[in-house]
């Protein structure tokens, strides 16, 4: 049955993906910023919505479960500290949500929201499955709105833990925009070079750039390499004073900030 099962980027507003899985019967949906695009693919392919999980508070990630719920009776999963539509399962790091057959593993992954949280199983369709929100994203991270660099250092090293295989479900296609300013960070890294050259075309296609995978994330992504010499360097020549006081990872976050 597992190998039946479909993941989908369902595209929400301009630039948010709602993740959806299903096995031709049951669904899931990952942070429904926007019901009406849910509605459509359930429609269209005859599917019962089961749950939705929800990574933090923010609207649009947030602003069609109510709908949802309403239309379909599903489930809702979300974080156990922030302020959510009721009524909702709430969930923290250590717990486990079960839903379409599968287990997912809760890990608190603050710094993005105060806290937001993350999804994992281990074993779908033979690799691991991350639905992240907005802690990681393909060459990139959230910004800090709730939380400290350091939180956020502290929550990206535990994606960054998980196996090369895992498949990284980000809500946003932002990696175009974050791969400029990783280039601008490692120009010499050819596996960024490459994987630019790969999204490009892909968008060229309208077609979606995720999920990426852990493995290629721990090669190209500048705020899980904060560590490596040559981002450290670079963090370096870019603000020698806060790089000293704060670290490469606060220095990159901040320069990001202000990169157009
Ligand atoms: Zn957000
Ligand atoms: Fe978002």
């Amino acid at each position: 049955i597992e190998s039946l099962m479909k993941l989908i980027p369902l595209p929400a507003f301009s630039d948010n993906y709602i993740w959806m899985l299903h096995d031709g019967r049951r669904a899931m949906v990952v942070d429904p910023g926007d019901a009406q695009p849910v509605l459509d693919a359930l429609q269209i392919e005859g599917l019962q919505l089961e749950s939705i999980v929800v990574t933090h508070h923010h609207v649009d990630h947030t602003g069609g479960v109510a709908e949802l719920r309403d239309a379909t009776g599903a489930q809702v999963y979300g974080p156990a500290g922030e302020e959510m539509p009721e009524p909702l399962t709430r969930l923290s790091g250590g717990d486990v949500c079960n839903t379409l057959g599968l287990s997912f593993q809760v890990f608190d992954v603050p710094g993005h929201t105060a806290g937001h949280i993350a999804f994992y199983c281990e074993a779908w369709d033979g690799a691991p499955l991350l639905f992240c929100g907005d802690t990681l994203f393909s060459a990139g991270c959230g910004r800090l709105f709730e939380g400290t660099p350091a939180q956020m250092l502290a929550s990206l090293d535990t994606l960054s833990a998980l196996p090369d295989a895992t498949r990284v479900c980000c809500t946003h296609e932002y990696t175009l925009s974050n791969l400029k300013f990783a280039l601008a960070v490692e120009p010499d890294n050819q596996e960024l070079q490459q994987y630019n050259a790969q999204c490009v075309a892909l968008r060229a296609q309208n077609l979606p750039t995720l999920p990426s995978s852990m493995a290629l994330e721990r090669k190209i992504n500048p705020f899980l390499r904060s560590r490596i010499p040559a981002v450290m360097a670079a963090a370096q020549a870019h603000d020698a004073a806060m790089a000293l006081q704060s670290g490469a990872f606060a220095t990159l976050r901040q320069w990001k900030n202000d990169y157009r």
